[in-house]
């Protein structure tokens, strides 16, 4: 047993344990899980006795059955059925909460499992099969689990130039694995590099024109080579992708533009320039589903980048030019069903927009509580959309998996789906990630503005520059069914990733139509064979050593 023990917690043995055994097989002793309630507690109790490990084993093959989709996946109960949502985001947002008491079609629960990027891994294979893992602390108790989601909701950024953030890994373990999601993982992807997704701001600015689309004037640099000059001062320099004003130097002059330079050599990566607009105050234009809203946010402890120090927050009226520049972006990447438009308001009276933000954007003002409510309903309806398309399981397996490029996905593509896999990512209208629902944004004051902390304050605003034009509410501008955007909008060519040219696209790397690699028709009947071999085959180099 002492050697057992050892083999355990040897890392490189349990990485090659099938998936599913670390989840209890790792537990600390004794596990203090959240308490069950009913038959689901005596369940347990039962396979957490005395026999411990035995028990474990036990539980560690459910699991992995439960992972190779050998069983309904269940929650909450006997004869309960759900679907697995997971969110990547931080603890602080409590969304079981804000999915509590929903349900999908066929009177499905929603089990939500909840993470960040750095507490996930995934193995994800080409027949479709894939298992997602997590290991956390929460409360002082590690939690080892791995499960198969049904759908995920991104609300972390999934990259950034700073240290130990780049989850990119995963957004394409998760496209691989196909997992439906909000927004797409594709859209998601292709916000790994802000001047690609200015890229496509520039776009629109070309269609629509400087007077409808005020789009901030910007030059992009590869690198550090062609950094110059400047005709004028003061500008904006932004050196690769980060958030939170990471990375963004207000620089005077010329000389100061010749050092910073010198700092983007050293960085490795790219910079853009813009001009320095002196300003009133920021705009945000959020678009949830068919929800919309608008903020103002103003600078109060003086800071030019409105998003750090403080700075006071204010629900503004929805525009039809704000709508119309967030519907605008929400066409980009095939689809966002939730994005932002940030846009800076001069002192010259002009906007300039800034940028947009995916479904990493984070909830601001004091409707947070109902923009998670909105984000918590467009799941629901996305998960209810893909997962009525994913056709009845069949014992006969795909010969070949199509991921569409984009544009609503076709039945005769969906029939191809593997029985037990989620319908593909790509589709249209798939909404973006939002922002982390950073809790320190509010703190109310007087006239219910809000004071904003942790994130940016404005540069040379000031709260008695704030435009009486603006007025105080807004909400929804459209009652429309919000069904995936997807569904609504005009297939759109989608820009592949610069890292991705070599095979074209993320969605045409997965696009197995073509391959004669799955012609072979293995029924679900011999996969699960297969699991049970590997179980097997598992158990015996577990007993084998010792
Ligand atoms: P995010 O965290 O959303 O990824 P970020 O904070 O890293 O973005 P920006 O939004 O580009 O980067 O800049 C931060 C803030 O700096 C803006 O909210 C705005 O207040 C200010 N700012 C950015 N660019 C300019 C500019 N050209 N002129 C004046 N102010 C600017």
């Amino acid at each position: 047993m002492n050697f057992l023990r050892r083999r355990l917690s040897d890392s490189s043995f349990i990485a090659n344990l099938p998936n599913g055994y670390m989840t209890d097989l790792q537990r600390p002793e004794p596990p203090q899980p959240p308490p069950p309630s009913g038959p689901e507690r005596s369940r347990q109790s039962g396979a957490q006795g005395a026999g411990g490990f035995f028990s474990s084993i036990t539980n560690a093959v459910k699991q992995t059955a439960a992972s190779a989709g050998l069983g309904e996946q269940s929650t909450g109960g006997p004869g309960r059925r759900a679907r697995i949502l997971l969110v990547v985001d931080d603890p602080h947002t409590d969304w079981a909460k804000c999915f509590r008491g929903k349900k999908l079609q066929g009177d499905y629960d929603i089990r939500v499992e909840q993470a960040e990027f750095s507490e996930i891994n995934l193995v994800a294979h080409s027949d479709g099969t894939f298992a997602v893992d997590l290991q956390m602390f929460r409360n002082g108790t590690r939690i080892v689990k791995s499960f198969r989601p049904d759908f995920v909701l991104i609300r972390q950024h999934s990259f950034s130039m700073a240290e130990n953030e780049d989850f990119r890994n995963l957004i394409i373990g998760m496209q691989y694995a196909g997992i439906p999601s909000v927004n797409s993982l594709e859209s998601i992807y292709n916000f790994c590099d802000k001047p690609w997704v200015f890229a496509q701001l520039v776009s629109a600015y070309k269609t629509l024109g400087a007077e409808k689309f005020p789009l901030i004037e910007q030059t992009y640099y590869p690198n550090h080579k062609e950094m110059l000059a400047m005709p004028t001062f003061p500008v904006v320099v932004k050196i690769g992708h980060a958030h939170s004003g990471m990375g963004k130097v207000k620089i005077e002059n010329h000389y100061d533009f010749q050092d910073i330079a010198s700092v983007v050599a050293l960085t490795q990566t790219y910079a853009t320039t813009e001009p320095f607009i002196d300003s009133k105050y920021d705009i945000r234009i959020q678009k949830i589903g068919n929800n919309y809203k608008a903020y103002m946010r103003t600078s109060i402890s003086g800071n030019w980048k409105t998003n750090t120090g403080s700075a006071m927050l204010e629900q503004v009226a929805m525009s039809d030019r704000y709508k119309m520049w967030v519907d605008t972006c929400s066409e980009m990447f095939g689809g966002l069903d939730i994005c932002a438009v940030k846009v800076v308001h001069g002192k010259d009276g002009k906007d300039y927009i800034l940028e947009v933000m995916d479904c990493t954007m984070p909830v601001i003002g004091e409707h947070q509580a109902e923009d998670r409510q909105q984000i918590a309903d467009l799941v629901v309806t996305k998960m209810n959309y893909v997962l009525s398309k994913t056709p009845i399981p069949s014992p006969q397996r795909p010969t070949a998996t199509t991921q569409p490029q984009s544009g609503t996905m076709k039945e005769s593509e969906l029939s191809k789906i593997p029985a037990q896999r989620p319908p593909p990512q790509g589709g249209p209208g798939q909404p973006q990630g939002l922002e982390s629902d950073n809790p320190p944004y509010q703190q109310k004051l007087p006239g219910q503005d809000l004071l904003l902390q942790n994130e940016p304050p404005g540069p040379s605003a000031t709260m008695g520059q704030r435009p009486s034009s603006v007025g105080q509410t807004t909400s929804s501008v459209s009652n429309e069914e919000s069904l995936p955007s997807q569904q609504k909008e005009k297939p759109k060519k989608t820009q592949p990733h610069p890292q991705l040219n070599k095979s074209q696209s993320l969605t045409n790397a997965f696009n197995f139509s073509q391959s004669s690699f799955f012609r072979s028709s293995t029924t679900d009947d011999e996969a699960k064979a297969d699991t049970i071999r590997n179980l097997r085959k598992s158990f015996a180099s577990l007993f084998s050593d010792s």
